[in-house]
């Protein structure tokens, strides 16, 4: 299957509900939707990049960029993402959205959907939720109740230096039933292994990336003797981290984003890995719109994914999640992926268009060759 085009579309969505993590809040999020041509079929994909380079060093522009110069082109050029991807250092998840897009399109091609090609057969798919930080401690836990009481079967609450023990301990007290799980998106530091100890006393379920990404010793040091598991996010990149992640025993969960590990194929292997060594995985979200939604919940049916996982309806984040059919609970706090094919829904005009471009391969005569 060679791609006759390629297209790129930035486009911005309006929150249903501002979102605050451990860097900045949001009334907005812009995304980079990427389509994949051949022979009158199409496929989506969806870039998890944000504007800001935060929780990743990508952004919006650079995934846009490195699409745009390198990826496209490469696809177009007959080259595959497996032979391609290795040439282009890092952006990953640039790398994610395209290659997501040829998954769709090689699913809709067969006719069948996406999950399946994936090998995924959990039916139906626990959905987990994500509280932001809240502006009061009285906030946050009306926003984890209103979540359980939603349906959703886990919480991850953002917390960060100054905001931890105490509105952990608030959801604690009020809600002793929820699956909590504080996500600190690696705000902590070598000095504060007793604080997070702290925190993980408080009955939570796991702690999620404590430290920075790069600090994989200093959690395999905070997760030795730790009653509850850490879960690795921003760890894990590729395969190459897992493993090493695991071999040094610096958590026992690993949150999987197809988006940060460059694709849906590393993201299965990383999956493959975890099953055969023991190690929980779920599927975590950074806020998708419809067309990454649909791909995160195929990813969610993986036999693995024994966790519940970022999947759940979007209305919960935006007011228009840009597909003709939303993501609903099946009943409280399950999903299930559509019968496809591929992700089996349509990108639409219900988030605003920023920029689009269309790449082809006449387009693409004059290029530099793209990827070597
Ligand atoms: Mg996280």
């Amino acid at each position: 299957m060679r791609p006759d085009r390629v297209v790129l579309r930035m486009v911005r969505a309006r929150l249903s509900v501002p979102f605050e993590n451990r860097w900045q809040r949001f009334e907005t999020w812009t995304k980079v939707l990427v389509r994949v041509d051949t022979d009158g079929a199409s496929g989506f994909g969806e870039c998890t990049a944000m504007e800001t380079p935060f929780y990743n060093y990508e952004t919006v522009e650079t995934a846009w960029h490195v699409l745009e110069r390198h990826l496209a082109p490469a696809l177009l050029g007959g080259r595959s993402p497996d032979g391609a991807w290795p040439v282009v250092n890092g952006h990953e998840e640039a790398k994610a959205a395209i290659e997501s897009a040829v998954w769709d399109l090689r699913a809709r091609t067969a006719g069948r959907p996406l999950c399946e090609l994936l090998g995924g057969t959990r039916r139906p798919v626990p959905a987990a939720a994500t509280v932001g930080i809240e502006p009061t401690v009285d906030a946050v836990v009306a926003a984890v109740a209103r979540a359980h009481g939603a349906g959703y079967r886990r919480v991850r609450m953002k917390i960060r230096p100054g905001w931890d023990l105490v509105p952990v301990t608030a959801v604690r007290t009020a809600l002793p039933d929820v699956m909590l799980v504080p996500d600190a998106n690696g705000a902590y530091g070598d000095d504060d292994l007793d604080h997070l100890r702290r925190i993980a006393d408080l009955g939570c379920h796991a702690i999620e990336q404590p430290f920075p990404h790069h600090a994989v010793e200093i959690s395999a040091a905070l997760q030795r003797g730790l009653p509850v598991p850490i879960c690795l996010d921003e760890s894990v990149k590729s395969l190459r981290e897992a493993q090493r992640a695991v071999r040094l025993g610096s958590g026992r969960i690993i949150n999987l984003k197809a988006g940060r590990v460059g694709g849906l194929a590393e993201a299965v292997r990383i999956h493959d890995f975890c099953r055969d060594n023991g190690v929980t995985t779920f599927v975590g979200a950074k806020y998708e719109l419809g067309v990454g939604r649909w791909t995160n919940l195929a990813l969610a049916t993986l036999p693995n994914m024994t966790l519940p996982s970022d999947v759940g309806p979007a209305d919960r984040y935006y007011l228009d999640d840009g597909v003709d059919r939303a993501v609903r609970f099946d009943e409280p706090g399950v999903v299930r992926p559509l019968a496809g094919p591929g992700i089996g829904v349509t990108p639409t005009d219900g988030v605003e268009t920023i920029r689009e471009i269309a790449l082809t391969p006449a387009s693409l005569r004059s290029a530099m060759s793209p990827v070597p």
